[in-house]
């Protein structure tokens, strides 16, 4: 097998399931070998139905007694199971036909999965399983690792493809030998150990937990808290591996500036000025300076590469649109790309409402449209018939092709990785487009200097005029039913309430399904308030739709996942509940907060933890209470939990580390640098380390 192959060569995969892997960052097979699981499981043993107990995971066989299907809020299938003595009750939300008929009364089950509900009437909702037919097949022999996921991508098929990729694993070049002079094991023992410990050994893993331990084992690697004695000698050699890549990679992009010419855009102005007048506000004067300091650098050929920070409600999308008019008015398209669906979908509804009275034609391309209303938009594009293309990442595809790009506006840039921004600048068919990309995650100076040193920065460093700071309280879990009553009351004043559900890494489903059993919960328990929720495994009609309903004020309490993350925009909603707020990273805790304090009442924001509190944990949310200063928060979150924290988010893809956690590895990083300055002057070591860590799609144009 050829370890740089596209992943479609492996068996079970194709185009479609290569898409959704690419989310994860795996594109080529070695990078399998880089995606570790998270935690292990123990199916080796099965546990008698009487001896589940909630909060655990565990391994179980049992006799179909009987299936329903209940309407309560929602629809849902109901297994009874039965041995002796015990009964568990699975719960499916997600499930067709067949699901109910394939557990037909008296077929024997074997279930995985997390145990729910009471002890002695245990519940267990969307196991793994399987329907026995005729003699069981034997237990597992060893742990079974658990994967990062995302949605569409099964742990059976993360697991099947690692299982074809491992046995190469000898045939991974060694870049870094030196590391086996301080003691450290070779990659391939490394990547061995990682990903099928010896029975017994699980601490390879990078969530550290007791296996059966469901809370713990959810909070995945960002745990903070978690130092580097919890590391393996082999978790240690591919850490320093990645942090030296990422250093090389720094050192290598220091200074580099994108290639080629852009086309000078300098139109009279027209399109701007008429859209001005018809604001209801006045801009901010940070606003007008950063128009001018990017209308300026639009002017040249030089290709603009700029930064446009602004913390969450600055109006960095206004600014963005100036950029585009001028672009628009010179005769070229513009591509303005956000990170997520829901995000996106915002932006085309503010750009349509702004741009459509202008007489401008926008293309809308998201990840979940039909080829038959993409084609028109794709030949539109391709012609210059529209000159502005909203979307997601699906403007990166290859089949998106512009007439004449001029500029390229990409939000939240710190969800996207480097890869990215560069396969956009590719997309100008001969000149480089101008690039802008907009981030609301203050980007302290220091790191800004090394990560970015290739961007100028623009700052809004002022908010539009009429808001006032929200108040925020840290409030143990254990003290919820305040909570709730607090909501009883504000709601009953009419503000509007957003319930923020944890993150959870594995798996899209588990953590929709959080946001939905928490919804319920609210509703039992605030039966007046009209209550919905909205999470990643809607469709995107029905969560917009959600959305909207929010936004006109006909739903009370917003039970959410963190896809509310970035971008909603309702100034009503005036208070705001994060469950397990010591989970999340401190910029996307800011970032979520930033959804409320947009109008002109007072707002409140409370952060809902677990007890006890670490005293890492306590300093972070501490630093929330204490300031709402997103500049003053990404400081301290950089000396708490350093750049890969700040500039991570969620999905692997999307983190800045596979493996390395800056909480528990920065003790590495001056080895590392050094060992980076080391590779740096082998261009050819250096262009593979790289190339293995950050992807082949990074374009180091000077490495060798
Ligand atoms: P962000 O920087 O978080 O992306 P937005 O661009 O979404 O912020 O702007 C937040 C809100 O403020 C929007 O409703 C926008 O129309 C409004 N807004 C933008 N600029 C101003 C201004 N100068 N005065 C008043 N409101 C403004
Ligand atoms: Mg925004």
């Amino acid at each position: 097998m050829d370890l740089d192959a596209p992943l479609t060569e492996l068996r079970g995969v194709g185009p479609k399931q290569a898409e959704r892997l690419a989310r994860l960052g795996l594109e080529r097979a070695h990078d399998l070998l880089l995606h570790l699981p998270l935690r292990f499981e123990d199916r080796t043993r099965l546990t008698p139905l009487t001896r589940l107990r909630p909060g655990t995971h565990a391994l179980f066989e049992a006799t179909v007694e009987g299936t329903e299907v209940v309407r309560a809020r929602r629809r849902m299938l109901l297994v009874r199971l039965r041995d002796d003595g015990g009964q568990i009750v699975l719960r499916f939300f997600h499930f067709g036909p067949n699901l109910q008929r394939e557990f037909a009364t008296g077929r024997r089950v074997r279930a995985f999965g997390e145990i729910r509900g009471l002890p002695g009437l245990p519940e267990c909702i969307h196991p793994e399983y399987s329907v026995l037919r005729g003699e069981p097949p034997p237990l597992e022999n060893a742990l079974t690792p658990v994967y990062p996921g995302t949605e569409g991508v099964s742990q059976r098929l993360l697991r099947g493809l690692a299982a074809q990729v491992l046995p190469e694993t000898a045939r991974l070049p060694d870049l870094l030998p030196e590391l086996r002079a301080q003691g450290l094991p070779d990659l391939a023992a490394a990547l061995q150990e990682l990903h099928q410990p010896p029975p017994g050994v699980t601490n390879g893993a990078r969530s550290l937990q007791p296996i059966g331990d469901a809370d713990a084992s959810r909070a995945g690697p960002a745990k903070p808290g978690v130092g580097p004695e919890h590391r393996s000698p082999a978790l240690t050699r591919l850490a320093m591996e990645e942090l030296c890549a990422h250093q090389v990679a720094l050192m290598v992009n220091a200074g580099q500036r994108p290639k080629g010419t852009a086309p000078a855009l300098q139109p009279e102005g027209r399109l701007w000025k008429a859209l001005v007048a018809s604001l209801p506000f006045a801009l901010t004067s940070a606003q007008q300076r950063a128009i001018a300091e990017i209308g300026a650098d639009l002017a040249r050929e030089r290709p603009m590469n700029r930064l446009l920070q602004g913390d969450v409600g600055s109006g960095k999308t206004l600014v963005a649109v100036a950029a585009a008019l001028t672009a628009i008015e010179a005769g070229f398209q513009v591509a303005f790309m956000a990170p997520t669906e829901l995000l996106a979908r915002q932006h085309l509804r503010n750009l349509a409402a702004w741009l459509e009275p202008l007489d401008i034609g926008i293309a809308w391309l998201g990840g979940r449209q039909k080829k038959s209303e993409k084609a028109p938009l794709l030949a539109d594009l391709a012609s210059g018939q529209r000159a502005l293309a909203v979307g997601t990442h699906a403007l990166f595809q290859d089949q998106v092709a512009f007439h004449r790009l001029g500029l390229a506006i990409i939000d939240e840039q710190h969800r996207f990785g480097v890869h990215q921004r560069m396969a956009l600048r590719d997309k100008g068919s001969g000149r480089t487009p101008h690039q802008m990309i907009m981030t609301a995650t203050p980007i302290p100076r220091t790191l800004a200097m090394s990560l970015y040193a290739d961007l100028d920065p623009s700052v809004l460093d002022e908010r539009p005029p009429g808001r006032t700071p929200v108040k925020t309280a840290l409030i143990s879990s254990e003290r919820r039913d305040e909570v709730i009553e607090r909501i009883r009351a504000a709601c009953g004043e009419g503000i509007q309430a957003y319930w923020v559900c944890p993150l959870i890494e594995e798996s899209e489903m588990l953590e929709a399904e959080a946001a939905e059993s928490t919804a319920e919960k609210l509703r039992a328990a605030l039966p007046r308030l009209r209550i919905e929720r909205v999470h990643g495994r809607m469709k995107a009609p029905e969560r917009d739709a959600v959305m909207e309903a929010f936004r006109r004020g006909e739903i009370d309490l917003l039970v959410a996942t963190t896809v509310i993350e970035v971008g909603v925009d309702v100034p009503n909603a005036s208070l705001m509940i994060i469950e397990n707020a010591e989970r999340m990273g401190l910029s996307q805790l800011h970032q979520l907060r930033g959804r409320v304090g947009r109008g002109a009442r007072a707002s409140a924001c409370v952060l809902l933890y677990r007890a006890p509190l670490g005293e890492t944990a306590l300093e972070r949310l501490e630093a929330m209470r204490r300031t709402d200063d997103g500049f003053e928060i990404a400081e301290v979150d950089l000396k708490i939990r350093g750049p890969g924290e700040m500039l991570g988010t969620r999905q692997t893809g999307e983190r800045a580390y596979r493996v390395a956690d800056w909480g528990r590895d920065r003790d590495l990083m001056d080895a590392a640098t050094r060992l980076a300055q080391r590779v740096f002057r082998d261009p050819s070591r250096a262009r593979a380390l790289i190339q293995r860590w950050l992807g082949s799609a990074v374009h180091y144009g000077s490495v060798g």
